[in-house]
């Protein structure tokens, strides 16, 4: 169990090192630890480490561990997809959905955070890489997409997100994640108002990093390999 605390510092110097490589503030990138299929036994051991931020993929997982772990006060962010009837439990208990890729389901997040002292946080998701993936808005259609979610109430559109499909080749991961910053920089001179990037995995959190990524989504190299997908 010391090695989700000793992972989690490993996880900090490489996000201070790809910053400081780009002449980035390392206060600047927002560490998110992706929890998906360890046990609630795990988000423990990495929040007594200090880590406040859990990301989450399947919503009935995600409400059991909120459950055993509502002592902790942490904050959750629905990094899966998301299908419309699941949209209220996710509404109702988390802080943060990074997958919005369609009007449908921004207006059903919307309508059931209703009579919530906060609004819920929200990204769009971007398809960066092509047909490859298969979620995420095609990038000529998010501009309108992410204006139409940045009316609704009860939301706060943050930002954009992309899980571009992974390959060894740095500049092949740069150049996705710096189409996803173009696309945030153009929505805001166009009048919106994002300050979130979620972009950035174990295995490309330095590209991410050197591209303007805020929000970084770490699993593997904080809890180690899934068993599981
Ligand atoms: C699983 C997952 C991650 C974490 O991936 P690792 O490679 O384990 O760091 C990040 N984002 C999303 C959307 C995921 O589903």
């Amino acid at each position: 169990m010391a090695t989700i605390s000793a992972n989690l510092q490993a996880v900090k110097a490489r996000i201070r090192a790809a910053a400081q490589e780009s002449g980035r503030d390392a206060k600047d990138i927002f560490l998110l630890a992706v929890s998906k299929t360890w046990p609630p036994e795990a988000i423990r051991e990495a929040a007594a480490a200090g880590q406040r931020a859990f990301g989450e993929n399947y919503v009935q997982e995600a409400l059991g561990k909120m459950d055993r772990l509502a002592d902790l006060k942490l904050e959750w962010h629905f990094i899966g997809p998301l299908q419309s009837n699941k949209t209220r439990p996710v509404a109702e208990r988390f802080d943060w959905v990074h997958g919005v890729d369609r009007l449908k389901i921004a207006e059903r997040l919307s309508q059931a955070r209703q009579g919530h002292a906060r609004p819920l946080m929200v990204c769009v998701q971007v398809n960066v890489s092509g047909e490859a993936s298969k979620s995420g808005v095609a990038p000529e259609d998010a501009p309108a997409l992410a204006r139409r979610v940045a009316e609704l109430p009860n939301l706060k559109l943050r930002g954009l997100m992309a899980i571009p499909e992974p390959t060894p080749e740095v500049e092949a991961q740069r150049s996705r994640f710096r189409a996803l910053r173009e696309l945030r920089d153009r929505l805001n001179r166009e009048g919106l108002a994002l300050d979130t990037l979620s972009m950035g995995m174990s295995d490309d959190l330095e590209a991410a990093i050197a591209e303007g990524a805020t929000l970084v989504r770490i699993g593997t190299a904080i809890f180690g390999e899934r068993l599981r997908a």
